[in-house]
């Protein structure tokens, strides 16, 4: 590993994989794809496909004067996360002392929602007071990651292995990615042969496709889809499974 140096192309020789930088080329028998989600040996190596599925994001972080701290104390004891009705992303409003950072992320993100959900979200912070009428917050900026719902990337290949974001491996629906970043690094740096990495990943985080079930929920009508994500988080234990066991992967995290 070479601190600093950005690499500008990866390309596949004979016996090695090319890593090329501003200061320099470098050959290596194996290389890591660990650049995030828009990480060079993912774009060389993975097979993006054009159908991957994106999660965009927006948040806005605001310092708050001491006035419009007071007045938020009563909401300064919890982050707080408001699924979305359709189960495709939450908002979150978290306070952090002389701070508060709002946000809201959803996936299938090409279809334009997220300007409106978050003007919704922004609306209804606003009216429960948790936004006061006269605190002026900062702009919101985007991030975007993949994930592995459909068409995935390749997980590795010869001569090369993706990690964390570069593999799509944050969780869709939370975007918690450190965990499966991290899990998935350990896995590659003891992976030998690469191949057995590519199968635990998959055991660990699916093959990235829908299944039989998953296919049949995604064409179910919009009002049906709602009807039934009220009903299983109207149940508190429903809830805490569906969200913080499986959405934000809580479980996985005890292990
Ligand atoms: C606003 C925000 C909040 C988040 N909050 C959480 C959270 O609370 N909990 C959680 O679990 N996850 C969270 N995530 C997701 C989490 O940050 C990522 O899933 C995780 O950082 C992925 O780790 P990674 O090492 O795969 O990629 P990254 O952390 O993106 O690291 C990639 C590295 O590669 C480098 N790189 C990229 N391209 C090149 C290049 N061409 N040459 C050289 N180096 C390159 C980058 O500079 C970077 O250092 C959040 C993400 C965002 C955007």
């Amino acid at each position: 590993m070479r601190w600093g140096l950005r690499v500008t192309d990866v390309c596949l020789r004979r016996d090695a994989v090319r890593v090329v930088t501003a200061q320099g080329e470098f050959e290596a028998p194996v290389v890591i794809g660990a650049g995030g989600h828009r990480c060079p040996v993912a774009r060389a190596l993975g097979g993006i496909s054009e159908r991957e599925e994106v999660v965009v994001a927006q948040e806005s972080e605001t310092r708050l004067s001491s006035d419009h701290a007071a007045t938020l104390a009563p909401f300064m004891d919890a982050p707080e996360l408001y699924v979305e009705a359709d189960l495709r992303g939450y908002g979150w409003y978290f306070p952090k002392g002389d701070w508060v950072n709002v946000g809201i992320g959803c996936t299938g993100g090409a279809d334009g929602s997220l300007p409106r959900r978050r003007q919704a979200l922004v609306d209804a912070l606003r009216a429960c007071g948790r936004l006061p009428a006269d605190l002026h917050i900062a702009p919101f900026k985007g991030h975007a990651y993949v994930v592995r719902r459909q068409a995935p990337r390749r997980l590795g290949g010869p001569g090369f292995c993706l990690v964390g974001d570069a593999a799509g491996l944050a969780r869709d629906l939370s975007g918690e990615g450190i965990g499966p970043a991290v899990r998935s690094g350990r896995l590659a740096a003891e992976a030998v042969p690469l191949d057995a990495y590519a199968r635990e990943v998959v055991r660990l985080y699916g093959r990235g496709e829908p299944g039989w079930l998953g296919q049949r929920v995604a064409r179910l009508p919009d009002t049906v889809a709602r009807a039934a994500v009220r009903l299983v988080l109207g149940s508190g234990v429903a809830r805490r499974r569906v969200v913080f066991d499986t959405i934000f992967g809580m479980k996985e995290a005890a292990r």
